[in-house]
């Protein structure tokens, strides 16, 4: 292989690395693979660019334009993916660590992009909650929104994951709408750089949303301001020393870290070793003690099991781990691979080294590792046991960032949550049981402690996602010593690059701010029925009022038959009356709705498409016989949907003769852009 020279692109340049550039060594043949960093890079210049080029730019996009950037970028990345298979050895990894990084990242991508689609506005503000009704007669409401900082977002990055590490973190920022400056861990830097290439050569990024820094970040750190983020993965020490910058500090500048975890996995006490939960636990362990070579931030490093299963348990995995086969991550019989670095190796032999005292070896460590392997930085699976959990203070307290982990006995479900807990702050914590009561248990007393509880057995085996697994809809970071950030969890994720501002005001002016008609707020007449207008000719607030109907007791009754629904609230005078909802029979609620539908709808073939749901419905009122009904219709809000229609919500009031409300709800039609 040729020494490879990942490159910087810094204010829309590709800078080689300098002269200082540090030389990597490849961990699987202990030889020099690569020159990375070391280029004198302008940090302002690169803040520069950022806020008044790629800031600007992504701003001037609604949520739906970036997430169908992302979408693009996503799908134009599985054009190329081999490109980076093919560098993946290089890291240690095998394929199927590959798949972890590279398949993982780009399709956290597509889910980022799907989620912005469905679960954020085709706008440039974001509403978060319901209005909040702050006077009587509803002349001054609340909205919390939340819109992009207008700084920059600089993603620090560990070895382990080059290409999921940045797109996870890429692809919540540029949804949001902040331009980033991405940091690799230099070990990996030519896998993260070859993917950051080819989001560049793709064209779809506006100038200046994404740059990267191969080496150091220099003084940029010391540049950031308010509108800025730090977003980190690494080790407990950079994070404390990084999070601690006088200059971050000043300006309350946002630090989201994420660091390294003993996370526990328990085996619940109902599984025997014939039960589908042991052979399940047996399974995962072996799968997170091998998978990436154990440099997996959620792997799981304290296996807690029941007492009088810790014999069982050490037998059935030494068993399994005996037969990984460990060795060049190229070769397809390889099961495992070598740890991203000689150092990297160095530094899990003194935390073994550390864990002795309170462990014995059931099976691996490095005398283990066969002569041809001795040159790389391989290790083979190693698990350890440790007899008095409670008196350790070392296993609870050490990651050896590798492919180990350690079997600690429990007496009672209490005990294991204790000792689940006793790792400070996790990131993800796992429980194989068939017993819900188990899983409650130990969801109450732990919870607090870790950022993800991930149950298995034998109903969810077939599709669970697996524990080390983080996934772009559920939340990724936890308490404590896992550094106190969070990540991903679907929109959640977006919202740490946005601030959330609480607006106060009329509803005219909330309305104007969200695009979104709030009730108070002006009604508008259009120059024809609104099921005649097309998507765009549609304007939000737009409102159509309809004639009253008057509901009789024959339509009650008739409706009842006709649909089955006798119910004796519509049926019979006097259990109605009993009943101290209703003052006699009273009209069924989708008798209304039906009713509604047949005074607002304008039957001719037109723009509006179909029907597709009803949100929030509720009935506040009887309607009794004789009573009438008129209806309010009024454009709420509007999405685009497709090239060719978009979906139009409606918000719906039914009042009564008296002028109370008794219905309201939010319809959601399809309408086309064509008449
Ligand atoms: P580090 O904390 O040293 O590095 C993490 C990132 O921070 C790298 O990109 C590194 O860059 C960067 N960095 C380090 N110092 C600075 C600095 N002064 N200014 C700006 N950036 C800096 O972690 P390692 O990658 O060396 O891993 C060490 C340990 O961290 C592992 O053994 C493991 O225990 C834990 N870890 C946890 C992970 C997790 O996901 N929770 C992931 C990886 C590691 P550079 O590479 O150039 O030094």
């Amino acid at each position: 292989m040729n020494m490879l020279k990942p490159e910087s692109y810094a204010a829309g340049r590709w800078i080689a690395p300098g002269e200082t550039a540090t030389t990597i060594i490849g961990p699987v043949s202990g030889e020099p693979i690569a020159v990375a960093g070391g280029a004198a890079l302008d940090m302002q210049e690169m803040l520069d660019h950022a806020r008044t080029k790629g800031g600007p730019a992504l701003r001037a996009m609604t949520f739906h334009e970036r997430a169908k950037m992302l979408k693009a970028l996503a799908t134009y990345l599985d054009t190329r993916k081999e490109e980076l298979y093919a560098l993946n050895p290089a890291t240690g990894a095998t394929r199927r660590d590959g798949a972890i990084d590279i398949d993982g990242g780009i399709g956290t991508m597509f889910v980022f992009a799907s989620k912005g689609r469905r679960e954020m506005p085709d706008g440039h503000v974001y509403i978060d909650g319901e209005v909040e009704q702050l006077s009587r007669k509803g002349t001054f409401l609340g909205q919390h929104i939340a819109v992009p900082l207008q700084g920059v977002a600089v993603h620090i990055n560990a070895f382990n994951f080059p290409v999921w590490g940045m797109l996870e973190k890429l692809a919540p920022t540029l949804l949001a709408g902040v331009p980033a400056i991405v940091k690799p861990a230099t070990q990996t830097s030519y896998l993260t750089e070859a993917c950051f290439r080819m989001m560049i050569e793709s064209g779809l990024l506006p100038e200046g949303a994404a740059q990267l820094i191969v080496g150091r970040t220099g003084d940029l750190l010391d540049r950031l301001g308010a509108q800025d983020v730090v977003s980190f993965t690494g080790s407990a020490d950079t994070a404390t020393m990084l999070r601690s910058n006088p200059n971050l500090v000043k300006n309350s500048t946002r630090f989201l870290a994420e660091q390294d975890s003993l996370n526990a996995a328990i085996l619940g006490p109902d599984a025997d070793p014939d039960s589908p939960e042991f052979a399940l636990f047996i399974k995962e362990a072996t799968s997170e003690i091998t998978a990436k070579a154990g440099q997996k931030c959620t792997a799981m490093r304290r296996l807690i099991v029941p007492e009088s299963q810790l014999e069982a348990v050490a037998k059935a995995l030494s068993d399994k781990l005996g037969n990984i086969v460990l060795g060049d991550p190229s070769s397809k019989e390889t099961r495992m691979g070598a740890l991203a670095s000689l150092d990297q190796k160095a530094d899990v032999l003194e935390k073994l080294a550390q864990l002795a005292p309170e462990t014995r070896v059931i099976c691996g460590g490095p005398d283990a590792l066969s002569d041809n392997l001795a040159n790389g930085a391989f290790l083979p699976p190693t698990l350890l046991a440790c007899d008095d959990p409670d008196a350790a203070t070392v296993v609870h307290s050490v990651e050896a960032f590798g492919p180990v982990s350690t079997l600690l006995p429990y007496r009672d479900l209490a005990h294991a949550a204790e000792l689940a807990n006793r790792g400070g702050g996790s990131l993800v914590s796992s429980l194989f049981t068939n017993e819900p009561q188990v899983a409650r248990d130990v969801t109450l007393s732990s919870a607090a402690w870790h950022g993800r509880i991930y149950i298995n057995g034998r109903a969810s085996a077939d599709e669970s996602t697996g524990h080390g697994s983080p996934l772009p809809h559920m939340v990724h970071g936890g308490p404590g010593r896992a550094g106190g950030g969070e990540e991903l969890g679907g929109v959640r994720g977006v919202l740490h690059y946005m601030q959330r501002t609480a607006i106060q005001g009329s509803p005219d002016m909330i309305s104007a701010i969200t695009g979104t008609w709030i009730k108070g707020a002006a009604e508008t007449t259009g120059p024809q029925h609104p099921f005649q207008r097309t998507f765009d000719e549609i304007v939000i607030g737009e409102t159509l009022h309809t004639d009253p109907r008057t509901v009789t007791l024959d339509d009650i009754e008739h409706f009842a038959h006709f649909t089955g629904d006798t119910f004796y609230a519509h049926m019979d005078e006097e259990a109605a009356k009993a009943n101290p909802f209703f003052p006699g029979r009273v009209a069924h609620g989708y008798l209304l709705l039906s009713f509604a539908a047949g005074l607002f709808v304008q039957p001719d073939p037109g723009p509006v498409l179909a029907n597709t749901g009803l949100n929030g419905l509720s009935f506040q009122k009887p309607v009794s016989p004789g009573d009438s009904i008129k209806v309010r219709l009024t454009c709420k809000r509007k999405t685009k949907r497709t090239d060719a229609y978009g979906e139009v919500a409606w918000n719906v009031t039914l009042t009564n003769q008296d002028g109370d409300q008794v219905a309201e709800y939010e319809l959601l039609t399809m309408v086309s852009y064509e008449r």
